[in-house]
């Protein structure tokens, strides 16, 4: 049984394998009590039997297919109602590997649905409660790819922009609400994700691969220490911020009442 201080509840969504499950590991093992998210039924009981028994928390399991809207709407009135949650990790999402010539619209479409619309829904409905209790935590699952788009499927790469895009402005608005915000970037992690891309993560070249418990360790490792952006591969961290340093100088200068001299207007 757990020693450790109730934490409130984390709503985690993906939780029946991968990522997701290794976050509700660590999470019940924190002290929170869990609610679980994902499709499959009997790979969240066993989970949760697992946890409950472990840890001694109260685990939920909530089987819904965050690509149909009236699953989203069920999860969104959870975390609208229940006041014990404390924590939402945006982890549900799928992958694709092959490029646009190679891909199909319909799927792209799903892919949007999961990894863009269903993650902006439950952010809004949980948001509200927790800017009105001054506490909670938000951490989006986005990828690498939010920022090397180039590396697997762009509709891929552009929803993990779009969740990495969506945190900085959330970060940006609650800052002073008590609300945080966390987005992880994972590189490539050993899960079924890349079955599912189309693409066998043996056929990676193992030094780029990292395991789930490694991630997950890393990027509550970040929370602790008050990360925004949590790149767990990335050695220096120095590096993302000069990243975020040249995004915002072009700030002063992105919107002005003249075109660039080299466009060649006159003005
Ligand atoms: P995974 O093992 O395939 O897990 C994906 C989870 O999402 C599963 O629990 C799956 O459960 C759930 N899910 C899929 N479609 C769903 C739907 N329509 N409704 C509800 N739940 C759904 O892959 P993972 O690597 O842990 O991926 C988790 C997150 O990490 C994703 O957002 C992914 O983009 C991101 N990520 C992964 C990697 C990587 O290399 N693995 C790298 C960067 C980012 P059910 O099938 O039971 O629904």
């Amino acid at each position: 049984m757990s020693e450790t201080t109730y934490k409130g509840t984390a709503l985690i969504t993906g939780a029946s394998s991968g990522i997701g499950a290794a976050y509700a590991d660590r999470l019940a093992r924190r002290g929170y009590d869990l609610i679980l998210v994902a499709r499959n039924r009997d790979r969240l009981d066993q989970l949760a039997n697992r946890l409950s028994t472990a840890t001694g928390r109260a685990v939920e399991v909530v089987v819904a297919d965050l690509g149909r809207k009236e699953d989203v709407r069920r999860v969104e009135e959870i975390l609208r109602t229940d006041a014990s949650i404390t924590m939402l990790v945006n982890n549900a999402g799928i992958g694709g590997a092959a490029p646009l010539l190679q891909s199909d619209a319909d799927q792209m479409e799903s892919m949007i649905d999961l990894n863009v619309t269903a993650l902006t829904r439950l952010t809004y409905a949980v948001v509200p409660q927790f800017v009105q209790r001054g506490n909670g935590t938000i951490v989006n699952i986005a990828s690498i790819v939010a920022v090397a788009p180039e590396v697997l499927n762009g509709v891929y790469g552009g929803s993990k922009a779009f969740v990495l895009a969506l945190s900085q402005s959330l970060r940006h608005e609650l800052a002073d609400k008590g609300v945080r915000v966390q987005a992880v970037l994972p590189g490539a992690i050993r899960t079924e994700f890349w079955d599912i891309a189309g693409q066998p993560v043996e056929n990676l070249p193992q030094s780029i691969v990292m395991s789930v418990d490694h991630l997950v360790d890393a990027a509550l490792a970040g929370l602790d220490q008050g990360e925004f952006a949590t790149v767990p591969s990335l050695p220096d961290a120095a590096d993302w911020h000069s990243f975020e340093a040249a995004r915002a100088a072009l700030g002063p200068n992105l919107s002005r009442n003249v075109p660039a001299a080299r466009y060649g207007v006159s003005v």
